[in-house]
């Protein structure tokens, strides 16, 4: 059956005029889905004999919640939700005083094998379908009461990996008969797919686009990040540029500090040299200690240093705050620990 809550406004319009209702029928089941109607018994406004014949036509599945974390030190709160299939996907509720912000998943796992990464240890199981990203803004607000006014694809998976999909959720969480959620308070984190951010760049959308760069040579990226072996640093280099000059916007380079790794003053001089003249904005990430990972987090004055040494060089770089530091926050690690333990409980038995 077709996944109802993945239809934009105006396909299901179609759909339902072909089952002969009237015009405005479609905007009602669109509101009730998109105010996180679990069931088409809940539709109040529509007619018991529509209701079933939704039913039978359409599949509408909401996400429960496995796990709920709450940092005592920040308020933020980590989710792990059970999709339909069983499977988990984390998303993160962040609070900033710019409004609140959700980090969410776009795969279950993921293919593309950084090697200090929590989410992709398991590989690739699947992608998520556009309602089960937009689930995820949704019922986070839902669950917690808070508005989400920002949303962030860093969550586990590739987001360009799963492009249809993504760009389908970017259409339906921010069209004004839903969640309206505006596209400048979108972004997007991408490990380098070079020829999606070709094809993003001629969609020509306001969010902001954040690349994983974590190195500026190719001896270390190739090392940390097996997607450099497909498309080189100056390859990327130029996609983002090329994106930078299409869209007017500015990309966001993230680079998670690893102890010894990447942190020298060489590589923050060489960074500064290949970002300089598209407007690029560094976000310094200290590390996060993984258990599967033996790549440790810089030191808190060579953090600084790096950052000093960008600035220098006329580049903009902060360093990013780590929130939920208690629940272990970044993404990943929440599922694979729940995975765990329902493994050696299943053992158990
Ligand atoms: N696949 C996308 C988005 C998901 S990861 C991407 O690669 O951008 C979100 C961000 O967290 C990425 O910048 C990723 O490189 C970073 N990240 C993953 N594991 C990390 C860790 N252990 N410490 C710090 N940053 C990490």
């Amino acid at each position: 059956m077709k996944d109802i809550k993945s239809l934009t406004l105006k396909e299901l319009s179609e759909e339902l005029a072909q089952l002969g209702e009237p015009k405005f029928r479609a905007l009602q089941v669109y509101t009730w889905l998109h105010r996180g109607a679990r069931s088409f018994q809940e539709m109040s406004n529509l007619s018991k004999a529509l209701r079933e014949k939704l039913s039978q036509t359409y599949s509408l599945y909401c996400p429960t919640v496995a796990r709920r974390l709450v940092s005592q030190k920040d308020g933020t709160v980590k989710y792990l939700w059970r999709l339909e299939d069983g499977n988990c996907v984390e998303s993160v509720l962040m609070r900033y005083h710019h409004g609140n912000t959700v980090c969410i998943s776009s795969e279950v796992g993921c293919a593309m094998g950084c090697a200090f990464c929590a989410s992709t240890k398991g590989g690739l199981i699947r992608r998520l379908s556009p309602s089960e990203m937009l689930d995820q803004v949704l019922f986070t607000q839902l669950d917690s009461g808070l508005p989400i006014s920002n949303i962030v694809l860093m969550g586990i998976g590739e987001p360009l990996d799963n492009y249809d999909n993504v760009l389908r959720f970017l259409q339906l969480v921010n069209s004004p008969e839903g969640m309206n959620i505006g596209m400048r308070h979108i972004s997007l984190s991408t490990c380098g797919l070079v020829r999606r951010i070709g094809d993003l760049a001629k969609e020509d959308l306001q969010l902001t686009l954040s690349v994983s760069l974590h190195a500026p040579c190719d001896e270390i990226r190739n090392e940390i990040m097996p997607v450099n072996r497909r498309w080189n640093v100056d390859e990327l280099l130029s996609a983002c540029r090329a994106y930078y000059e299409k869209t007017g916007r500015r990309i966001s380079f993230e680079y998670a500090m690893i102890r010894d790794v990447n942190d020298t003053p060489q590589m923050a001089k060489l960074l500064g040299k290949k970002l300089r003249g598209m407007g690029a904005h560094v976000n310094l990430i200290p590390l996060n200690d993984i258990e599967e990972s033996p790549l440790k987090p810089s030191l808190p004055q060579t953090v600084r240093a790096f950052q000093k040494s960008l600035e220098e060089q006329g580049i903009t770089a902060t360093v990013r705050r780590t929130l939920g530091i208690d629940i272990n926050a970044s993404c990943g690690q929440l599922r694979r620990k729940y995975e765990k333990e329902q493994t050696s409980e299943r053992s158990d038995c």
